[in-house]
């Protein structure tokens, strides 16, 4: 989930490996849906195609789960978590280690997942090794750390009584992802609910089952109990929604677009108020003062719109530069973006692959096309790339208005819009006026102008002189239309417990 530029800022618990080369011949082992620690075909005996979005072409076929394969993974999930289960008598010290079982494993088999995810997703090889794989490693075990550290208090109430809180697992939490992070999603989503306890019945995105399912095979080895994960790849409007509502899911965590997080509101409010949390789409603004470092804020700035190809909810899609270097930096912005080698994403020195499918292809390309015909002015890219594959340029627009549908909805691609500000007052006000509220970037050398920022902008998380800086220590989540809730860090196992107050009827107290 972060960049390239972080990596060498960040100082990470412990050096990364040196990159090797991407595996060849990789073979898939796992395409069927994982209930109960085994492989079991759908119920509808249907399967659907996996691509390969760098060429258009099948990988293989998956399993197509629906409604009556995400019951059969719920009863696996309830039973797994019966009082006097295995996964309930457990000591909490015990789920650590198989949380960092886990993520031993995934170590172990780094370089074969790191391929599988780059050839499923598009994904650059040297971005799937180093920062995907190496995002999930280290959220394994802080949540591995965690899980014998989630406490209740003893509480002074009024009366003569012992009270005291348990911090409970919630129960059988479903959990639906997308495909732009397939692993990291799938661990931000399993790790904090399996150390608070709970069990998870996790649906991937229609797009990249690959990497959730070989995490099967690691679940099983690691020793986890049958039915506390189980995994079932299939659509979102059958899977998907069986999910959000099901009358048996506690809870349900999503990651994805605002439209569909809207349904699941509905769903759980239609059928069991199961607790929600949500992460969604974002319009996040980069601003850029005359006074920042500008070989920084020009590589963040390009960095934070075009990493993965434009698909990150994070994306710094609305970048706002000081009239007074605006043209400069729409030269230097414009200049980098000329220099992305596209191409095939296991290849070295690529530095752009394709965006995940046809679909998110033409709708960008759409969006691009908006923008021509409302009058930015097209600096360079604007179009598709390639013969096969879902490749598009790097796009970069100068003279972008607040009034245009590319300053106004979530692009999901390789395009950045520059827009000019005057003032403080102006830039703020402009920052803030969208629906969502996920992510923003700051760049000045002034430090009161840059705490102003960090209150004044309506997002969850603000970067100053940085973007992108994202990990398992820190909460992220959205304001407004973003979402609800936060994941990761300790405010995301909040949102994997509930709390039960215990008042014990005693004698007489004492102070
Ligand atoms: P999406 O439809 O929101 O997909 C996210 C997940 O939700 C997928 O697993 C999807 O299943 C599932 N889903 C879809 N409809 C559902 C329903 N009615 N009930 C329950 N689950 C449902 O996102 P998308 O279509 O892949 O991408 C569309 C746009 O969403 C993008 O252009 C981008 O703007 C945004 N997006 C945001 C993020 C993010 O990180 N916040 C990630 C991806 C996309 P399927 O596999 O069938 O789609
Ligand atoms: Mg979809």
């Amino acid at each position: 989930m972060s960049t390239e530029k972080k990596k060498s800022d960040s100082g990470s618990a412990s050096a990364p490996p040196a990159l090797p080369a991407p595996l060849k011949d990789l073979k898939i082992k796992y395409t069927k849906i994982f209930i109960n620690n085994e492989w079991h075909d759908s119920v509808s005996g249907k399967t659907f195609p996996v691509i390969n979005p760098a060429t258009g072409e099948k990988i293989c076929d998956v399993s197509e789960g629906d409604k009556e394969d995400v019951d059969k993974a719920v009863k696996a999930a309830r039973k797994a978590f019966e009082l006097g289960s295995r996964w309930r008598t457990m000591d909490a010290s015990e789920r650590g280690r198989l949380l960092n079982k886990l993520a031993d494993l995934i170590e172990r088999d780094r370089l074969l997942l790191a391929t599988m995810e780059s050839i499923n997703g598009g994904k650059l090889f040297p971005n799937s090794y180093m920062m995907d794989l190496g995002g999930c490693i280290n959220t394994l075990r802080y949540c591995a750390g965690w899980a014998d550290k989630i406490q209740g208090r003893t509480i002074p109430m009024d009366g003569n009584y012992f009270t005291f809180t348990r911090h409970e697992p919630i129960g059988v939490c479903g959990q639906i992802i997308p495909w732009n992070f397939p692993l990291v999603m799938f661990i931000w989503k399993i790790a904090p609910a399996l150390c608070c306890g709970n069990t998870v019945v996790i649906k991937p995105a229609e797009q990249t089952p690959l990497t959730a399912l070989h995490m099967g095979s690691l679940i099983i080895e690691a020793g986890f109990p049958p039915g506390v994960v189980n995994i079932v790849p299939g659509y979102g409007p059958t899977a998907g929604a069986a999910i959000a509502h099901h009358m048996d899911v506690d809870k349900v965590a999503f990651t994805g677009s605002t439209e569909v997080g809207k349904k699941i509101k509905e769903a759980a409010g239609k059928s069991n108020l199961k607790r929600v949390t949500l992460e969604l789409g974002g319009k996040s603004p980069i601003i850029v003062f005359a006074d920042a470092d500008l070989d920084n804020a020009v590589e963040f700035a390009h960095i934070g719109v075009f990493y993965h190809q434009g698909q990150c909810c994070i994306a710094g899609s609305r970048l706002f530069v000081e009239e007074k270097i605006y043209d400069e930096f729409v030269r230097r912005c414009v200049e980098k973006a000329k220099k992305k080698t596209l191409g095939d994403p296991l290849v070295s020195g690529i530095h752009q692959g394709p965006q995940i499918d046809q679909e998110q292809y033409g709708k960008i390309l759409e969006l691009i096309e908006s923008g021509k015909k409302e009058g930015a002015k097209l600096e360079c890219g604007g179009g598709p790339w390639g013969e096969k594959g879902f490749f598009i340029q790097p796009t970069v627009f100068s003279n972008v208005t607040d009034d245009m549908r590319i300053a106004k909805e979530e692009i999901f691609g390789p395009v950045q819009q520059i827009m000019k500000f005057k003032t403080v007052e102006e830039v703020i006000k402009r920052a803030n006026n969208t629906q969502y509220g996920l992510a923003a970037g700051v760049f000045t050398k002034d430090l009161d102008k840059a705490l102003m920022f960090t209150a004044a902008l309506q997002a969850g998380v603000v970067w100053v002189n940085c973007y992108s800086a994202l990990s398992a220590q820190g909460p992220f989540g959205g304001f407004k239309m973003s979402g609800n809730g936060r994941e990761m860090g300790e405010y995301g196992l909040q949102e994997y417990t509930e709390v039960k107050t215990v008042a014990i009827k005693i004698p007489q107290k004492n102070s």
